[in-house]
């Protein structure tokens, strides 16, 4: 027997986008149902962003404790090196994100927003049906509909995802280190976890169609990170190309044409994600479509009247904080507030080692003046032996104004910085705004101010 229901607003698909959007509608009032194939929190908390930075945090603990065994640099020295109990590692990452989606859950029921699990599907703009995790069957009728189905990772047809070759999503849950690991592709996700894993113990090797890493960052922001792949033996093969599985591991073609064999334990392939588009009835709904993503204008409406779309589904930058900000707004707009989506300021962060924050524009953009203060005069980041990694903040401004425009940073701890340099974009502020304001020291925030100074011709320290 199904049950019918009907409501003001349905959101499909419970990742940051879809339950934030949710939330909102249910705080604004909006009779508001959530349908989720899997589980609260999407692909940032069970399988994304949440689950490797836990993994991150725990590769550098470990790694930290097994250089104080072997360097004791800072008058730090173990008795004997640290063990890692991984399987003990990967349950305090579930531990964490098992907490997180119990408190998805009980946010939306605050909200009162009731959540259906299981998988829905179209078959027209106004009707969702849905297979219930239970095994029944649900028809929601919704007068306003938000698409929020998120991404899944590329799979290279020579490489498919099963055995030794693995997506992002196997590798925050192995069971055990890799002794040898190979990565095919050096984007972000590739890195940070091949960074993860150089820290736990695996030998690891990076394979990148590109003629270098992280493609998306300018040159000078990404090499502190290049020059930590080299002093810790990652292994990079640039302008090569995978080319299937091998007996042994992976089978490359390097930038010199010559086909060599990789031995791998695991491979992980991180080629980038495409948004999710079948299976939810997109035909039905009649959305038009920009390339592989669902169109939206820039009130996240779609080409069919009361359908919205938000999130990886739309495009990029595919990052959870984009969706989130697209979800609360489509929420108030279906409530009747006027809101636009400006991404003018998304930060990117990529948690590498060391760590890049990208918001705004770049040093190129016309018309600007650049601010570059180095943590290497930064006593903070000297005391934390971060200032000699290469790292540095960037502050771009237009050359008319000194209106800031951008800032990029390179080191430790800097995506705790990107709010401050999105705060300054996203205000307005001027450089002279960020000079008046007083930077506690020491802080790693003070490179900040020093490079606003820095693009006027007047940094102290430097
Ligand atoms: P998703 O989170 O993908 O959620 C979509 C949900 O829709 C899923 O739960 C899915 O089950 C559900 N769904 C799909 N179809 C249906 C259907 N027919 N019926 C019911 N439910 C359905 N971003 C950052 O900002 N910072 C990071 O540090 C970061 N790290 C990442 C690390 C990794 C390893 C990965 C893979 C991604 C990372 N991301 C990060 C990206 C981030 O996870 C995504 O940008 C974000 O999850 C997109 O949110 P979304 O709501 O659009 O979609």
């Amino acid at each position: 027997k199904t049950e019918i229901v009907k409501t003001r607003v349905l959101v499909l698909g419970g990742g940051p986008g879809g339950y934030v959007a949710a939330i909102r509608a249910g705080q604004l009032g909006l009779d508001t149902v959530l349908v989720e194939a899997g589980r609260l929190g999407g692909t940032c908390l069970i399988r994304g962003c949440i689950p490797s930075k836990a993994l991150i945090h725990a590769a550098e603990q470990y790694a930290a404790m097994a250089g104080a065994a072997t360097a004791p640099r800072l008058g730090i020295s173990l008795a004997s090196p640290p063990s890692l109990d991984f399987a003990a590692t990967i349950g305090w990452k579930d531990g964490v994100v098992d907490r997180l989606n119990g408190g998805v859950a009980a946010l939306l029921k605050r909200a009162k927003v009731r959540v259906i699990a299981g998988h829905g599907r179209f078959s027209d703009a106004r009707t969702c049906h849905v297979a219930t995790a239970e095994g029944g069957a649900v028809t929601v009728q919704a007068e306003h509909i938000v698409l929020a189905t998120g991404s899944e990772p590329i799979e290279l047809p020579f490489l498919p995802f099963g055995g030794k070759v693995i997506s992002s999503t196997e590798a925050l849950s192995l069971p055990a280190v890799p002794k040898r690991l190979a990565i095919v592709g050096a984007g972000y996700i590739g890195l940070e976890l091949g960074i993860a894993y150089r820290k736990l113990g695996a030998e690891v090797t990076v394979v990148e169609a590109a003629d270098r890493i992280l493609p998306l960052y300018d040159a000078k922001l990404v090499e502190p990170v290049r020059r930590w792949l080299d002093r810790h033996g990652v292994a990079l093969h640039l302008s090569a190309r995978a080319t299937g599985q091998g007996r042994d591991g992976l089978l490359v073609e390097t930038a010199g044409g010559e086909a060599i064999e990789l031995p791998a334990d695991n491979i992980l392939v991180t080629v980038g994600r495409r948004p999710v588009t079948r299976g939810w009835g997109l035909e039905e709904m009649a959305v038009a479509m920009d390339g592989a993503f669902v169109a939206v204008d820039d009130r996240c409406a779609t080409a069919t009247r009361n359908v919205w779309a938000i999130g990886d589904l739309v495009g990029e930058p595919m990052l959870a904080h984009k969706a989130s900000a697209q979800g609360a707004m489509v929420a108030e707009i279906i409530a009747g507030r006027k809101r636009r989506f400006d991404p003018r300021a998304i930060p990117a962060v990529c948690f590498t080692e060391p760590e890049i924050v990208s918001v705004g524009q770049g040093p190129d953009a016309p018309g600007t003046i650049t601010g570059v203060f180095p943590f290497a005069a930064n006593g903070r980041a000297l005391s934390m032996e971060a200032g000699d990694a290469g790292g540095f903040v960037r502050v771009v401004a237009l050359e008319a104004g000194h209106r800031i425009v951008g800032v990029q940073a390179v080191g430790l701890h800097v995506s705790e910085l990107s709010a401050a340099f999105a705060q300054a974009i996203e205000t307005g502020a001027v450089l002279e705004d960020v000079e008046g304001i007083i930077h506690a020291h020491p802080t790693l925030g003070e490179a900040f101010h020093e490079a606003a100074l820095k693009a006027m011709g007047h940094a102290i320290h430097a």
